[in-house]
């Protein structure tokens, strides 16, 4: 979780790390990851469990410092205690597997210094089944797993023995909560000595009757700490959306992105799996490259094109919402589908995408709640975003069938109520002014371009992409570990090929670009140009010559 900083108004500048008392080794580590100045909720996480002893709920949301709120204090008394024997002294519980990564990787830095004193298991790091026992026997002072899988562990062999544990953590309550896990937080309490020593911290991002009920089963008279939103905090957050129809929206995306009209790293989200393989293939015909995330990725590559996005490596990541997938009004059992998509929610909820210039709804989720959760990706660490939102008109809805979602017919509803809840807190949504005739010059192509893209085509994608992605997945888990150097050259954001793909629509003739953009494409209308050749523009030349991977061709 290094590299990218809190949101700013979190830092809080009148306290140093020296004033905790910590272990050097922990100090350095500190250090090392760059951090000047703790969070508010680190300060008082910190003292709260390091001198008071206290159970913990927090409403704190990503980018508040959470992680090192309760992972400091957990280092640091694993240290102290310094005990002659190893021991499972904590655990920490998050909602999905690329979290649990993302936080075995950020207490592996922060133990860096500490030698074998401590040790960190990954329990949904897909290794094999003996491997990870055997990992379970060297006793890890601290085990990071999903509650599934912890108490699918728990349940199927003795060798894990959780009754000395010291701290028990709950990040992302109210996602794990929402993916189901109740009944697993329930069967862990039998293997627990709950109450007798342990501390225990819950995260969340919002305190609800749910998180309530878990404090009820789980804390001794907790410190309850509330920060304001981050959103609330943020305001280098604008917010832009565009009435349009449903074809258009293909229009529309073309355009933005051939023209380069926003700067920098671009989370695009579409509401099922279909359209985010219709979209990355339509785009594909103009040499646009983009990658795809989204629930049926076996979990490596998932994790993999997360990193990869993280370090710059990909400018346009088509994620997939599939929380969003079906109207709100229709007659489901919400809850059953909720859970199924649980790991789905996943692929994009709770991780930490770094350095995003703009979230862009091609597909408007269905409540307000999701759509403050897809923004809060963007503008954070004192950093600037925008997001703007394709926005389909009632009236227009269902005309253009293969274009149409049944998400988009209460698009203008929604907006409603995002606008509200934003008001609520501060934020404007505007309107996106541009002069559309500008974007009738690319319609003819743009319409070649959605042709090309059947439906036969996006399953021959689809199918070949998983597979190549699960040949990818295993051999990259093995390949990996032997050579880490390689991470860095395998792409996710390959043409998937089979759709037909015209040169000459890779290319802008001078004829098209709106009058003013000929000689000077800085004026088009829209948000500024960038100039990918340019210093700190958003492409990002792969310099490696040879590409290692090629082995990996069938
Ligand atoms: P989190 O809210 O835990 O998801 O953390 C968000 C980001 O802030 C991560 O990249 C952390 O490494 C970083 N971070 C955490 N604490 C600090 C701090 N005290 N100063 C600067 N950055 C921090």
């Amino acid at each position: 979780m290094s590299g990218v900083a809190v949101t700013q108004d979190y830092v809080d500048d009148s306290i140093t790390f020296d004033s905790f008392n910590l272990d050097p080794r922990l100090l350095q580590a500190i250090n090392k990851l760059g951090y000047e100045n703790p969070t508010l909720i680190q300060t008082q996480a910190i003292k709260l469990s390091l001198e008071e002893k206290k159970d913990i709920i927090a409403k704190a949301s990503t980018g508040s410092g959470k992680t090192a709120a309760y992972c400091i204090p957990i280092v640091q008394s694993i240290l102290a205690a310094n005990l002659s024997e190893s021991q499972i002294q904590s655990v920490v519980l998050v909602p999905t597997k690329e979290l649990a990564k993302q936080v075995y990787d950020y207490l592996n830095q922060l133990t860096i210094y500490c030698g074998k004193n401590i040790k960190v298991l990954n329990l949904n790091d897909n290794a094999s089944e003996q491997v990870q026992l055997s990992l379970i026997d060297e006793l890890p002072e601290i085990v990071v797993a999903t509650p599934s899988r912890l108490v699918t562990i728990l349940e199927k062999n003795k060798r894990l023995d959780l009754t000395k544990l010291k701290y028990l953590v709950v990040d992302e309550v109210d996602l794990i909560l929402s993916y189901g896990h109740e009944d697993d937080l329930n069967t862990l309490t039998n293997y627990l000595n709950l109450k007798q020593n342990m501390q225990v911290f819950l995260m969340s991002a919002t305190l609800n009757d749910e998180v309530n009920s878990l404090k009820e089963t789980f804390c001794n008279k907790p410190a309850i700490l509330k920060l304001q939103d981050v959103d609330k905090e943020n305001k280098n957050l604008v917010q832009y959306y565009i009435k349009t129809n449903d074809f258009d929206k293909f229009l529309l995306i073309y355009v933005i992105l051939k023209l380069n009209l926003i700067k920098g790293k671009i989370l695009l989200f579409v509401n099922d799996l279909d359209r985010g393989y219709r979209l990355k293939l339509f785009l594909q015909n103009f040499g646009i490259k983009s990658c795809l995330l989204n629930s049926e990725l076996p979990v490596n590559s998932r994790l993999h094109i997360v990193e990869e996005f993280n370090k710059n490596v990909y400018n346009l990541l088509i994620a997939t919402d599939e929380s969003n997938e079906y109207d709100e009004g229709e007659e489901q059992d919400k809850k059953q589908k909720k859970n199924n998509n649980a790991t789905e929610y996943g692929v994009s909820r709770g991780v930490d995408f770094k350095n995003v210039a703009c979230v862009l709804n091609f597909d408007l989720p269905t409540s307000s709640k999701a759509y403050i959760h897809r923004v809060g990706r963007t503008a954070r660490g004192g950093k600037s975003g925008m997001a703007l939102s394709f926005v389909v008109l009632q009236k227009e809805w269902g005309k253009h069938k293969i274009a149409t979602l049944p998400s988009a017919k209460k698009d203008e509803k929604v907006l409603t109520k995002i606008e509200k809840t934003q008001t609520k807190l501060g934020y404007e949504l505007k309107p996106y002014q541009f002069d559309i005739q500008q974007l009738e010059n690319f319609r003819y192509r743009m319409e070649d371009a959605f042709r090309s893209v059947t439906k036969t085509s996006i399953r021959e994608a689809r199918l070949k992409e998983i597979k190549m992605e699960l040949v990818t997945s295993e051999r990259l888990k093995r390949h990996f570990e032997e050579n880490p150097q390689d991470l860095a050259t395998l792409r996710h954001d390959k043409d998937l090929s089979k759709v037909r793909t015209d040169n000459h629509l890779k290319r802008i003739p001078d004829y098209l670009l709106p009058k003013g953009a000929r000689k000077d494409p800085k004026k088009i209308g829209f948000v500024p140009f960038n100039n990918p050749h340019k210093k700190g523009g958003r492409v990002r030349k792969n310099k490696r010559k040879v590409d290692p991977l090629k082995k990996f061709k069938k």
